[in-house]
């Protein structure tokens, strides 16, 4: 009983890593406002500046840092990692700007950091483990609160919640840290309301979402133009970027089917409008958006080159995936021991790390294992539980490119301990030895035993003889005996070989 309580107990303690906070119940962005000084002169200058879009993708440095508790515990898991940078570099394809991983994941065990609630405790996780000429990006459970922050000065932060496929927060703090402003800026922390009257201007300070900077200094202000709908005053409202359209929600929103807001807007002239849910710097739902604009691309691109071109690579130093491995032992349904099992899979074209999972439950909900390896093997240390189907699976990557799909899944089925004979002294090995109607014996040669010419004979209780087969020697291999048919009760089996016979006693089970 005390396996199948911790077998309960593992199921549990995965559904409580889950249970993460919801990103409804997270405020969208921590970023605080404020336009990057990079941007007014970018805007002021313009002719100093390439702001026609480049063919030439842009390849972009990623330093990526996956917390943990103190115990190691409760870390993005690689399957989640892959498919959020999988959705980065979608959000990012019309930009021409493309990320990849500058080195391996960097894994850092603080359970004060992992669920920091204060931007100085992240400014101090950042300062303490950045790598230079990287963008560095932080994955947590909690990140002071927020779906995500940019720390101009220092890196972006995710929380979990918000970072499945189909969301946009690492998109938008990276909008961020490469010079974007919200659409709505100045607005942040107000409520807008169309029973007032629009204002021209707004003011905000850069202490509304958490105090960054000492309270006993009062809080730096700045204010932001009103930007009207008619585009009057766009290159000098709001986020001066006049292909965003004027937007006055700062908190998130739903939208409609065009992905406009449903509540409607009035500028400070009385022309209505609502707003551009489709723009990641807004903060539409995720399933709005599905665009930075024309113009927020030039200057994302123009303050990658001018000003951040340490984290630029001049080409890709590894291909895009597209085959897939091959899953080759153990063979698909084999009967394995409940320890000591070798993984082994094919390797794949540009491929250098493979993700590999294993579970009791064949739709993967429920993982039990997870493991990023450059190998194309792995042997199972632990002890799994015995009379139990493991489903396996074996996923592609590298730095460059995680797209990919797991190669379809397979099997394996663990015989009991007890039903598992060490080999002997000649390396010679015969399991189960209590067999269910149907199961194969699997055989296991040591190389003295192998390429001769080898028969098999099974005797029941009394002595006869219930099936014979020549068979190849080979260093391992299943015997499908037709016992189905055959009583329950012991039976022997007889291997003769040119170096010497072997017999093995095995119980057939009661159907
Ligand atoms: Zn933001």
């Amino acid at each position: 009983m005390r396996s199948l309580f911790t077998l309960v107990l593992g199921l549990f303690a995965f559904s409580l890593f889950a249970q993460e906070p919801s990103k409804y119940d997270l405020a969208p962005c921590g970023t605080p406002p404020g336009i990057d000084p990079w941007l007014k002169e970018y805007y002021a200058h313009p002719q100093n500046y390439v702001t026609a879009r480049s063919i030439d993708t842009l390849y972009v440095a990623l330093q990526l840092h996956l917390l943990a508790k103190d115990n190691g515990s409760g870390r993005f898991s690689p399957e989640r990692v892959l498919a959020a940078f999988c959705q980065l570099n979608a959000d990012y394809a019309p930009s021409g700007i493309r990320f990849f991983f500058k080195n391996d994941w960097d894994l850092i065990d603080n359970t004060l950091w992992y669920q920091h609630t204060t931007i100085p405790q992240g400014i101090d996780m950042m300062l303490t483990n950045n790598v230079d000429s990287a963008l560095n990006a932080y994955f947590a459970a909690s990140v002071a609160g927020n779906c995500g922050y940019n720390l101009k000065y220092a890196g972006v932060a995710i929380a979990h919640s918000c970072a499945a496929s189909g969301d946009h927060t690492w998109a938008h703090e990276v909008g961020h840290a490469l010079s974007l402003p919200h659409p709505f800026i100045g607005w942040e922390g107000k409520n807008y309301n169309s029973a007032n009257p629009t204002p021209t201007q707004v003011t905000y300070d850069y202490t509304y979402f958490h105090d960054t900077i000492d309270t006993q200094i009062p809080a730096p202000l700045d204010t932001a133009l009103v930007e009207y709908l008619d585009g009057s005053n766009c290159d000098i409202a709001a986020d001066l970027i006049c292909d965003t359209k004027p937007d006055y929600l700062s908190n998130r929103w739903p939208c409609d089917g065009q992905s406009n807001s449903l509540s409607k807007e009035y500028d400070p002239a009385g022309a209505s409008f609502y707003s551009d849910g489709t723009l990641y710097m807004s903060y539409s739902y995720d399933e709005c958006q599905t665009r930075f604009s024309d113009e927020e691309i030039s200057a994302m691109r123009a303050n990658l080159v001018s000003v951040k071109s340490a984290w630029l690579a001049d080409s890709p130093a590894e291909q895009d995936i597209t085959g897939m491995p091959a899953l080759l032992m153990p063979a698909d349904g084999e009967n394995t021991p409940t320890t000591g099992i070798t993984l082994t899979w094919s390797s794949v074209p540009h491929a250098t790390h493979y993700l590999l999972q294993y579970t009791r439950i064949s739709s993967f909900t429920v993982k039990e294992f997870e493991l990023v390896t450059t190998d194309t093997s792995f042997t199972i240390t632990s002890n799994l539980l015995p009379n139990k189907n493991y489903y396996w699976r074996v996923r592609p990557f590298n730095h460059w490119y995680a797209c990919t799909n797991f190669a379809p899944q397979q099997s394996f089925f663990t015989t009991p301990a007890t039903a598992t004979t060490e080999p002997d002294d000649d390396g010679w090995r015969c399991y189960p030895t209590l067999l269910r109607p149907g199961q194969a014996l699997t055989l296991e040669l040591s190389p003295k035993w192998l390429n001769q010419n080898s028969r098999c004979s099974v005797y029941d209780a009394m002595g006869r003889q219930v099936w014979q087969a020549g068979i190849e020697a080979t260093s391992r291999q299943k015997l499908s005996l037709p016992s189905g048919a055959w009583p329950a009760g012991a039976y022997t089996l007889v291997y003769y070989a040119e170096t010497g016979v072997k017999t093995r006693v095995f119980i057939l089970a009661g159907k």
